[in-house]
C-alpha cells in the first residue's frame, strides 16, 4: 500500500510519530494509502527548514521567482491528467471536474507569474521639498497553509503560488483525507526549480496545526475548512501574533424570481447543487422561489433532471457519471442523517438519495441527489451546512422576503439571483450581505486576479484569498521617506517639512 509522509527540505521524510491513518477510495470504499500524522517535533523541524530557506529565497529577484512559477505552470499542464486522476481517486469527484479544479488552481499560478508587476509598490516625488516617498512590499517569512479535503489541489494553489512568488517560504498541512496531490505538487515545484526547503508539506492533524498556530517563527496562516475550525484557527493564530485569513463553511442561496428563465435556472441548479456531490463551499444548497408558481414549475423540472442524473465512480467508467461519491462513510452517514432530519421536521422529500446503490460498488460512499420542497427557515436542513447533494426549496412571497432570509443566515459565502430584471439584480447586488454574488451565474467564484472570500461566519480575517488581497496578505508594506541633501539648509526644524 502507498505510504505518504512528510516532504521537508526537498525530500520525502518518513515520519517517526507512530501515528497514521488510512486514505480511502470513496468510490469503492477500499483503503488505498496510509498517511502519517506528524508529531509536534516534526512540524517544528519543518518550520526550522522553512525559516533557514527564507534567507536566500527572499533575496531571489521577483523576476526569477516568477520564472519558477512559469516552469511550475508548464509542469502542471503536463501532469494535468495524472493529477486529476489522483484527485478523483482520493476525493471521489468525477475526472472532468477534477480537471476543472486543476484549471482553477493553475490560474492562480498564472497570476503569480506576474509578481514583478504586482510588487511594484507606490512612489511619490516631492512629498516635501526635495523629499521622496516610496513603498516596498516585502515578504513576511514562514507562512503556513491548512487546507480542506474538498479541493486538494485548488485550495492549496489559492495560497502558496502567491506566497512563494512574494518571497516567503511555506508549510502546507493538507487534509489527511486526500494527501497525494499536495505531495505531487511539492515534487513538481522542486522540478520547476524551487530550492529545497522553500515549500514543505507536513501531513497531520490537530497536533501539527497547533504548532503552526503557536510557533513564533510562523508569520502568517491561511486556512480553509469548516467554520468551527476556521474560528479556532483565527483566534489561536491571532492570539499568537500571526496574520490569519480563515475561510469557513457556507449555505448558499439562489433567489429565483418569477421572470427568470426556468430552463436556465434548472440546469444551473443541477450543476450547482449536485456537482461534486455538493461538496463545494460555493454549491447552491437553497433555492428560494419567489411565489408558488415558480416553485411548482421548478420542482417539476428538477425532478425530471434528477431522474436522469447518473451517480457513480469518478474515474474508470464510460460515460462519465454526473456525480461521484462523498468523501467518507462517516460523511455519507451524516448527510443521510440530515435527510432523516428534514423528513422528521416536515419538509416534503421529492427525491431521496439515501438508498442509492451503485452497481459493482456496494461499499462506495454514495448518496444520491436529494430534493426537498416546503423547507422552512427553522429546520436544520436550512440552517446548517450539509455539504452533500441535498437541495432545499424554500418558498417566499416576494423579493424582499428572499433577500431578508439570505441576510439573516449566519453564513455569507456565495449567492445568486436569477432574473430578467436589471433592476432586481442591481438591488440584490447592492443589498445582499454575502461576499460573492452571481447574477444569472450560479457559482460566482472570482477569477485568480480577483479575490475569493465570503462575509459573516464564512470568513475570519480582513484579507481574502488570491488576487490583490493575496498579494497584500503575503507581504508587509514598508514606506521609505528619503531626502538626499545637497546644499540644503541644516538648521533645526521644528515644524512639518510638508508645510514648506
Ligand atoms: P475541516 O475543518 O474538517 O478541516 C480543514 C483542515 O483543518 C484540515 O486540514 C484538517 O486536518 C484541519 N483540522 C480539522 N480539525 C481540526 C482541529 N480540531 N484542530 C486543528 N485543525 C483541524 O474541513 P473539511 O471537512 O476538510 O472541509 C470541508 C469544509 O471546508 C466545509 O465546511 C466547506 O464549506 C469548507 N470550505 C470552505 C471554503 C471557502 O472558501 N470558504 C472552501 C472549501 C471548503
Amino acid at each position: 500500500m502507498k505510504y505518504l509522509s512528510n516532504f521537508i527540505n526537498g525530500e520525502h521524510q518518513t515520519s517517526q510519530s507512530g501515528r497514521s491513518q488510512l486514505v480511502y477510495n470513496p468510490a469503492t470504499g477500499e483503503a488505498q494509502a496510509q498517511v502519517s500524522l506528524a508529531s509536534a517535533e516534526e512540524t517544528r523541524s519543518a518550520i526550522a527548514v522553512a525559516e533557514t530557506a527564507f534567507h536566500s529565497w527572499s533575496q531571489v529577484t521577483p523576476l526569477n521567482r516568477a520564472r519558477v512559477m512559469f516552469n511550475f505552470k508548464t509542469l502542471l499542464e503536463q501532469h494535468r491528467d495524472e493529477l486529476a486522476t489522483l484527485i478523483s481517486l482520493e476525493h471521489g469527484k468525477v475526472f472532468s471536474d477534477a480537471q476543472g479544479e486543476l484549471t482553477r488552481g493553475l490560474e492562480v499560478v498564472e497570476f503569480a507569474c506576474g509578481i514583478p508587476h504586482l510588487l511594484k509598490g507606490e512612489h511619490s516625488m516631492n512629498v516635501g521639498r526635495g523629499v521622496d516617498s516610496f513603498s516596498l512590499m516585502q515578504p513576511l517569512g514562514v507562512c503556513a497553509g491548512i487546507t480542506p479535503f474538498n479541493f486538494p489541489a485548488m485550495v492549496p494553489l489559492w495560497m502558496f503560488p502567491i506566497a512563494l512568488a512574494c518571497g516567503n517560504t511555506f508549510i502546507l498541512k493538507p487534509s489527511e483525507k486526500d494527501p497525494s496531490v499536495p505531495m505531487r505538487l511539492a515534487e513538481l515545484l522542486l522540478q520547476a526549480g524551487l530550492p529545497a526547503g522553500v515549500f514543505n508539506v507536513v501531513n497531520g492533524d490537530k497536533e501539527a496545526v497547533d504548532v503552526l498556530l503557536t510557533d513564533s517563527r510562523v508569520q502568517a496562516v491561511s486556512f480553509v475548512g469548516s467554520t468551527p475550525i476556521a474560528e479556532y484557527v483565527y483566534a489561536t493564530g491571532s492570539a499568537h501574533g500571526k496574520r490569519v485569513q480563515a475561510l469557513g463553511g457556507a449555505k448558499n442561496h439562489m433567489l429565483v424570481m418569477p421572470d427568470a428563465d426556468l430552463g436556465q435556472v434548472t440546469s444551473a441548479l443541477m450543476g450547482a447543487a449536485y456537482g461534486s456531490a455538493g461538496e463545494r463551499c460555493m454549491a447552491i444548497s437553497v433555492a428560494l422561489c419567489v411565489g408558488d408558481e415558480v416553485a411548482d414549475a421548478l420542482t417539476d423540472r428538477l425532478q425530471q433532471e434528477i431522474a436522469a442524473l447518473h451517480t457513480g465512480p469518478g474515474t474508470g467508467v464510460s460515460p462519465e457519471p454526473h456525480m461521484g461519491p462523498l468523501i467518507s462513510q462517516q460523511h455519507a452517514d451524516k448527510v443521510r442523517g440530515f435527510i432523516d432530519a428534514g423528513v422528521a421536521e416536515g419538509a416534503t422529500l421529492l427525491a431521496d438519495g439515501r438508498k442509492l446503490q451503485v452497481a459493482d460498488h456496494p461499499q462506495g460512499y454514495y448518496v444520491g441527489p436529494t430534493l426537498f420542497d416546503h423547507v422552512k427557515p427553522g429546520m436544520r436542513i436550512y440552517r446548517e451546512e450539509i455539504f452533500g447533494p441535498v437541495l432545499a426549496v424554500v418558498r417566499v412571497p416576494s423579493f424582499a422576503d428572499g433577500l431578508k432570509l439570505i441576510n439573516k443566515h449566519e453564513f455569507g459565502n456565495g449567492t445568486a439571483i436569477f432574473t430578467a430584471s436589471g433592476e432586481a439584480a442591481r438591488e440584490f447586488a447592492a443589498q445582499v450581505q454575502v461576499g460573492m454574488v452571481g447574477i444569472n451565474v450560479p457559482i460566482p467564484v472570482p477569477m485568480a486576479f480577483h479575490s475569493f472570500g465570503g462575509w459573516k461566519r464564512s470568513v475570519f480575517g480582513p484579507l481574502n484569498m488570491h488576487g490583490p488581497d493575496g498579494v497584500r496578505f503575503y507581504t508587509r508594506m514598508k514606506t521609505i521617506t528619503a531626502r538626499w541633501p545637497t546644499g540644503q539648509a541644516t538648521t533645526n526644524q521644528f515644524s512639518m517639512p510638508t508645510m514648506k
